[in-house]
């Protein structure tokens, strides 16, 4: 399959020839300052399938404290994706177009999550990490 996603204002474009993994929601208080929500909604993919289309050249990084990074569009400020050791990491599920055949499998941080934020019911929520996964 494959899957386009582009920001907000269209100029940054990619494409995903494969599938997208581990899609979940991140609830602590870093994923809501960087993904400017209630959570982070964040799937991995392979670098290999992972191809920019058009406006690599707006791209702005923003790398954290753990070497993970994320890139945004510099015009319009969408982030389209995370970065790990300069290969693109995964993507934001946000900026997908269309249907990515992944659906959150899990909320995690849930213990941190905002006073404002309810949580919809139906998939795991851990307190923190889930088991044997770093963040
Ligand atoms: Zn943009
Ligand atoms: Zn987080």
């Amino acid at each position: 399959m494959t899957i386009l996603g582009e920001c907000f204002c269209g100029e940054v474009k990619y494409s995903i020839k494969g599938k997208l993994r581990d899609a979940q929601s991140c609830h602590c208080s870093r994923c809501r300052k960087a993904f400017s929500s209630q959570a982070s909604a964040y799937a991995m993919v392979d670098a290999n399938d992972f191809r920019w289309l058009a406006g690599e050249n707006l791209l702005t990084s923003y790398v954290g404290v753990h070497g993970f990074g994320l890139q945004f569009c510099s015009k319009c400020g969408s982030t389209l994706n995370g970065v790990y050791k300069g290969a693109v990491h995964g993507v934001t599920l946000g900026c997908i177009n269309g249907d990515p055949e992944i659906e959150l499998g899990r909320h995690i941080y849930v213990g941190s999550k905002a006073t404002w934020e309810v949580i919809a019911q139906g998939i795991p929520q851990y307190q923190e990490a889930p088991p044997a996964t770093a963040e």
